[in-house]
């Protein structure tokens, strides 16, 4: 039999714990989308009303109320895992004792919310106190990841999110995820609503494999388009094997730029370009630079195609198929600038993304905990 346990239920003034990903430093860009995720989730929470504290491995920039830094090894990016992966943590891990310290915060906490895509935290849910919901931030990568997301829906059902349907998709049963999309703090971001004729296109994401840069690359050498590239350098060999396969590509490799730049560099694109050979997640970059007011044209494969209203902020083209895309940036003329920054407005500003999040806590509270 189920006991029925009261649970606190004031949504004013929430004290909440946000846990960042252990493989970087916020700030780093180690992490990708999460740090951004996590900024905004800080300030549109902050926004409403609730206090937010964040712990993460240290080092990190400071954001919200108070950062706890934790000492400790960084753990290894889940994205090359093989679905066979063990879970490792190494001597000294950052993981455990973010964990350990968030263990010793739960008197002070009303919520955790968990950003990592991690075995821990999600195996911890069920000893603490403080509900834990835990934003997924990846589609299904390993299995011993999917058994313990599903053992947690089992526990302590309704903690579960993720940012795109497409995502949920991804992993055995896709019912057991709300689905929340993600935010941008707009007002961080200037719109350039005219570019010139000959504006470059635009890339942002991690270099590496899964991000599917070499097709970006054929594409610019069969059109002649210049391709503004920005991320984290992750995997240097791919990088030098995307630019020796296509000889004729214009690639400009702009580095890692803090968000204040790199919103005011993408503003002059003429579209930003995602290409994703993996079930993108969300795909933050595709918000940001509709905030920006460049029109985004994606392959029809993971979040961006559930971002991108295909004709109205950009266009989408069936994945893997470089032809379409080509014939897609030469329509880009048709996107209007100011409808892509309206859309951000809309639906995936900080408030928007907060006010998502807080009806999802909200039910989590008022729900009764199986003990
Ligand atoms: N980014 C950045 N500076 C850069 C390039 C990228 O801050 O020069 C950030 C970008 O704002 C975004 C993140 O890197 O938040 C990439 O996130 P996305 O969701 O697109 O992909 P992920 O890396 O999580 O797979």
């Amino acid at each position: 039999m189920a006991d029925l346990r009261a649970v606190d239920h004031h949504m004013d003034g929430l004290r909440v714990l946000i846990a960042s990903t252990p493989v970087g430093a916020l700030g780093s860009g180690i992490g990708g989308g999460v740090e951004l995720t996590l900024h905004n989730l800080v300030y549109g929470l902050g926004l409403r009303g609730h206090h937010v504290e964040v712990v993460a491995p240290a080092d990190s920039l400071h954001v919200g109320e108070r950062v706890h830094q934790i000492d400790g090894a960084l753990q290894v990016s889940a994205q090359g895992l093989c679905r066979e992966a063990s879970t490792e943590l190494p001597a000294g891990s950052v993981l455990a004792a973010m964990w350990s310290h968030i263990g010793s915060l739960q008197h002070e906490t009303d919520v955790i919310i968990n950003l990592a895509y991690d075995w821990l935290p999600y195996h911890l849910t069920q000893f603490l106190h403080v509900p834990v919901l835990h934003l997924v931030s990846m589609g299904s990568l390993s299995d011993a990841m999917d058994q313990v997301i599903t053992e947690v829906e089992r526990l302590r059902p309704g903690r579960l999110a993720v940012h795109s349907a497409a995502q949920a998709a991804t992993f055995p049963d896709p019912s057991i995820f709300r689905v929340v999309g993600n935010g941008i703090v707009a007002e961080r971001y200037d719109v350039q609503l005219t570019v010139p004729a000959d504006a470059p296109l635009g890339f942002v994401g991690r270099i590496s494999p899964e991000k599917g840069l070499e097709d970006v690359a054929e594409l610019s050498a069969r059109t002649g388009h210049r391709v503004l590239v920005w991320g984290i350098l992750q995997d240097e060999v791919y990088w030098q094997r995307v630019q020796a396969d296509n000889p004729q590509a214009i690639l400009e490799y702009q580095g890692f730029l803090p968000t204040d730049d790199l919103q005011a560099q993408l503003g002059a694109c003429a579209a930003l370009v995602m290409t994703p050979k993996w079930v993108e997640a969300f795909g933050n970059v595709a918000i940001e630079a509709m905030a920006v007011g460049v029109p985004v044209i994606a392959y029809g494969r993971g979040g961006p195609a559930e971002i991108v209203d295909d004709g109205v902020t950009g266009f989408v083209v069936p994945a893997d198929d470089i032809d379409a895309l080509i014939a897609a940036v030469a329509r880009v003329g048709e996107i209007d600038r100011a409808a892509c920054r309206q859309r951000v407005d809309n639906e995936y500003s900080s408030g928007a993304m907060a006010d998502r999040v807080l009806a999802w806590i909200d039910d989590v509270l008022a729900a009764p905990v199986r003990v």
